[in-house]
């Protein structure tokens, strides 16, 4: 009988069309009163939305719209400061990963609630990794505590998402539960999440593309990505996080389309190591034909992600510097991080070669 550990959160999750309206009742289920708005600057308008919704019930004490990707130090401690001169009592995120970090990085300087309202399926709201970029470099670390107390998921609020973030953003969230499959502590429960999420985001992102008001692919989508969010917080990361982690961090890349890019990549890479996982994720990935490397860049090509690396202004003799930084920090890996092999991967990556 296999032995495996695996935490579960407190977190209550509220899942449907319209499910923003509950937002006053699960305020002041925690009894919260002067919540603070945290959004980024294009999603400004999230702020009326929540204001209205709240009028007379509950007074908002104020709104954060600089969010950043990566969670810089200097904007965070920002929006601290400005959250205690007004008095703030919780804080509620809505957008992407980039809103839902600034409110797990207030969270843990603070301990206030969080409440939390994505609107791209980057996945962040399930999972206790806290980022924060200082001096370019960007470090997490894991605080189960920093998990949000709520997170809304209301599909209403994703049919604005310009189809090329949806497309990048689910890919995010897929690379999470891929990694998930061949990670050293996956679990019956982790693996079980995975298979669906990445059945339900391959299948869902095309028709995105195809409509991206089509309410009922929107909600399967967000579906996909709570479940990949539950694959990254339930398991270890490997090849793919690390190498974007690296792309990201050393060439500042951006967050989603760097994994969007990787994500075949680095499956290729392991593939030889994982025959197992291979075989599922070929079953599970539409259009893969028996290889899911396969399926995996016929569904890129699908979402228009025919970019490069090189493309997101990656120079090119930033190989060897990734490569590099890649095995400084040692990893658990399923195959072997070979120096050379790496480079390859990287060099199509770089080129837009597809993966193989
Ligand atoms: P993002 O949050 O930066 O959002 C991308 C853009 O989409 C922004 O301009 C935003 O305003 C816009 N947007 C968001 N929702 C929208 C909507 N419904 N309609 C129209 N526009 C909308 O990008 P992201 O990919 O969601 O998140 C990336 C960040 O999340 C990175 O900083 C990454 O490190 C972090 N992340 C963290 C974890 C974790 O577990 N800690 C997991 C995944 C990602």
């Amino acid at each position: 009988m296999a032995s495996y550990e695996y935490n579960e959160s407190n977190q209550r999750v509220l899942f449907g069309e319209e499910s923003l309206s509950k937002l006053p009742s699960e305020l002041s289920k925690l009894g919260c009163t002067k919540p603070l708005i945290l959004t980024t600057p294009s999603k400004a308008s999230y702020v009326d939305d929540v204001a209205k919704l709240l009028s007379g019930q509950i007074h908002v004490a104020g709104s954060f719209t600089r969010v950043t990707m990566h969670t810089p130090k200097e904007v965070t401690e920002e929006a601290l400061e400005y959250s205690t001169s007004v008095d703030a009592d919780c804080f509620v995120s809505i957008g992407g990963g980039s809103a839902v970090g600034l409110g797990k990085a207030l969270f843990v300087r603070t301990g206030l609630p969080h409440i939390c309202i994505p609107t791209t399926y980057a996945g962040s709201e399930m999972t206790p990794i806290v980022g924060q970029t200082e001096n370019r470099v960007k470090v997490t670390h894991v605080d189960r505590k920093a998990i949000p107390a709520v997170v809304i998921y209301d599909v209403k609020l994703t049919l604005t998402l310009p189809a090329n973030i949806s497309a990048t953003s689910g890919l995010n969230a897929m690379a999470h539960a891929v990694e998930a499959l061949y990670a050293p502590d996956a679990n019956p429960i982790t693996s079980t999440f995975a298979i669906k999420g990445i059945q339900t985001l391959s299948t869902s992102l095309p028709q995105i593309m195809q409509n991206p008001k089509d309410i009922a692919a929107r909600s399967d989508a967000l579906l996909g990505a709570w479940l990949c969010g539950k694959c990254l917080a339930g398991a270890s990361i490997s090849l793919h996080h690390k190498l974007c982690h690296v792309l990201g961090g050393t060439f500042n890349l951006p967050h989603a389309e760097t994994h969007a890019i990787i994500l075949p990549h680095a499956l290729a890479y392991l593939a030889p190591s994982i025959p197992g996982v291979m075989k599922e994720l070929a079953e599970n990935i539409p259009d893969s034909d028996g290889n899911a490397v396969n399926g995996l860049n016929k569904l890129l090509s699908k979402l228009g992600i025919t970019y490069s690396l090189k493309d997101l202004g990656m120079k090119e003799e930033g190989i060897d510097l990734a490569v590099e930084t890649l095995l400084q920090k040692p990893f658990w890996s399923p195959r072997t991080i070979e120096k050379d092999a790496v480079r390859e991967l990287l060099k199509r990556a770089w080129d837009g070669q597809p993966a193989q």
